[in-house]
């Protein structure tokens, strides 16, 4: 299977207030003609400044609404999906790891993983046999049982959402993932177990992988087929795993100071 972006742009309605207009809306220009192909179990890592339009694309890819797609198109196996909802994509096969997760309280993990399990894979296992999957999943994670009693992500610290994403890619296994900063916010043993859970999936599902990060340590233990350096909102460079580690070694900032020359 192949995931692929042709030529995207993207663009947000940011809205404006000022003193004597009401809101004024104008369409920002965030993602400028990026064009990438993800096959099945090809992990590509997407690197880049802050604001470069990481998080943009990847929600965009999802179908955020407030995300607009401006030209080109996003195709899963030579098929547009930018006309169809995020649930629509989700039930695809389509899946993102957000960079910061919402929290739900109310609705404890457990319900909400079935409850999607049933409207996007081949319907939902028994009740017992899930639990005992999904406690096994945990453990692995290092996320405590008692988890299971709260909200989605409800109070949870910034690593351990990002434990609570990654149990959520392991229990859904995606035919595409988008990961958002996976490693953000992790502790040294949330990186390993973040990572370990990518590997599996992976492994074990063929799963394409976008994984965003901001830091090459992340890719020393999930190691990517290909490297893609962002810089407002254009592919500058891609290559191989060596490019992340040059990448962090000469700095942001040297690609931000090309970029513009080349202007
Ligand atoms: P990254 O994830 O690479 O740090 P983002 O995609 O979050 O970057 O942001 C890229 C740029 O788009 C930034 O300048 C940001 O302020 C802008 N942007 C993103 N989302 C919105 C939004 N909803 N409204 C206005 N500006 C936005
Ligand atoms: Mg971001």
């Amino acid at each position: 299977m192949k995931f692929e972006m042709k030529d995207l742009h993207v663009a947000v309605n940011a809205e404006q207030s000022s003193a004597n207009t009401a809101v004024q809306r104008e369409r920002k220009e965030i993602i400028s003609g990026i064009s990438l192909t993800i096959n099945s179990g090809e992990v590509h890592a997407l690197m880049g400044p802050n604001g470069s339009g990481k998080s943009t694309l990847s929600l965009a890819l999802m179908g955020h609404p407030k995300y607009k797609i401006t030209h080109g198109d996003i195709l899963l196996n030579g098929k547009s999906i930018i006309n169809l909802p995020a649930n629509e994509r989700a039930k695809l096969g389509v899946f993102l790891g957000f960079q910061y997760p919402q929290e739900v309280e109310g609705v404890g993990i457990s319900n909400f993983l079935r409850t999607v399990l049933a409207r996007t894979n081949d319907g939902a296992p028994a009740v017992k046999e899930f639990h005992k999957q999904l406690k096994e999943k945990m453990s692995q994670l290092g996320m405590p049982e008692e988890f299971l009693k709260r909200g989605l992500n409800h109070g949870f610290s910034g690593g351990e959402k990002k434990r609570s994403e990654i149990l959520q890619l392991e229990v859904l296994k995606p035919k595409f993932a988008i990961l958002d900063e996976p490693d953000s916010g992790t502790d040294v043993d949330g990186l390993k177990s973040v990572a370990a859970g990518i590997k599996e999936t992976v492994a074990e599902n063929k799963t394409g992988v976008l994984l965003i990060t901001h830091y090459n340590r992340i890719l020393e233990h999930v190691k990517p087929d290909f490297v893609h350096i962002i810089v407002d909102g254009k592919i500058v460079n891609s290559g191989g795993a060596e490019l992340a580690r040059e990448t962090e070694k000469s700095g942001y900032d040297s690609l931000k100071v090309a970029e513009a020359a080349a202007q």
